[in-house]
């Protein structure tokens, strides 16, 4: 297993994009991404020329579609059958979900607070999706700067809400590249810990699936937690008790666009108790509230969110950094 820096929303000559696939995945490598996911808009064309020159062979590319409605957009990952987007309305949004899930894909909640038209032809979410459980993946993270945007403040406060009702969406990050962005500012990345598996689109759809996801805009971040002895990482189970979460920062990737970072956490919240750890660079939060415990680390680096059940264990459910 190891963490592998994804780009899951881009867009390609095959929709709106500027570039090829292959032009696509040239400038992911030149930028120190590991792993693209392939989502233009209502088409799947791109993937013929993913195979036809074999581009996957020398950098791995999820197989994937943006769902692109009058109603807001669904990201779709990894399905082996084709789910006819076309009739999908804001009622059927929770049957056609389910058809994805049937065809071994899954579906995520593109940029939801994004501005509507004019601005942006059907971008906002305005689907009446009954069971927010039937979506895999959300969007907390959309565009470039994504840590500064209001519309991403109501996409993290949309995620907890639903993690506060035991609703466990995976959080990620989306540039939703189209080529012409300009590179020098800070953009989101989503890191998947993924096991070893021939398939990339299996294996990213597999971390997806498990919570085994953060999103930052440049240091990678490790969350763990510790109960009665056993260990756990973003994405894992622990057992009931008293829970010590740690969140570390690192800095192997993506160094020229936080040279000058420094941990500085920001003000304790009423209720919640802050502990400096051992190391440098390591603290943690430790929050309770009503039946779960949560740990969230801020800083000019990161922050981790984890969930307590008090009947089933503990789930951590993802987290993201901030770069302020
Ligand atoms: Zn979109
Ligand atoms: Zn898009």
């Amino acid at each position: 297993m190891k963490w592998v820096a994804c780009e899951l929303h881009t867009h390609t000559v095959h929709s709106d994009g500027q570039l090829s696939v292959g032009g696509l995945v040239n400038r992911a490598k030149s930028l120190g991404l590991e792993m693209i996911a392939l989502t233009d808009h209502n088409t799947n064309s791109g993937l013929a020329e993913l195979d036809n020159q074999r581009l996957s062979v020398s950098f791995p590319v999820i197989r994937g579609i943006e769902w692109t409605t009058y109603f807001g957009h669904v990201l779709v990952i990894g399905s082996k059958k084709y789910v006819d987007w076309r009739d999908v309305v804001p009622h059927n949004i929770d049957e056609k979900l389910t058809m994805v899930h049937d065809a071994g894909g899954l579906a995520g909640v593109a940029h939801p607070y994004a501005l509507g038209d004019p601005v942006c032809c059907s971008c906002h979410w305005e689907f009446y999706l009954k069971d927010w459980g039937l979506a895999d993946f959300i969007e907390i993270w959309s565009g470039s700067l994504p840590q500064l945007v209001m519309r991403n403040k109501k996409a993290i406060k949309k995620w907890t809400s639903l993690l506060d009702k035991e609703i466990y969406l995976t959080a990620i990050s989306g540039r939703d590249w189209h080529g012409d962005e300009d590179d020098t500012k800070p953009f989101g990345v989503t890191y998947l810990m993924l096991d070893e598996m021939v398939d990339v689109t299996e294996a990213a759809k597999d971390a997806l699936k498990n919570h085994r996801a953060y999103v930052t805009v440049g240091p990678t971040v490790s969350l763990s937690a510790s109960s009665n002895g056993k260990n756990t990482g973003i994405g894992g189970t622990l057992l009931r008790g008293e829970t010590t979460f740690r969140i570390a920062v690192g800095g192997e990737h993506r160094k020229e666009i936080w040279r000058n970072f420094d941990l500085v956490p920001q003000k304790n919240r009423a209720g919640w108790r802050w502990r400096q750890g051992a190391v440098k660079r390591r603290f943690c939060w430790v929050r309770k509230r009503n039946d779960y415990h949560g740990a969230r680390g801020l800083g000019m680096g990161s922050h981790g969110a984890s969930r307590h059940h008090a009947r089933r264990g503990m789930r951590t459910c993802g987290d993201k950094s901030d770069y302020f």
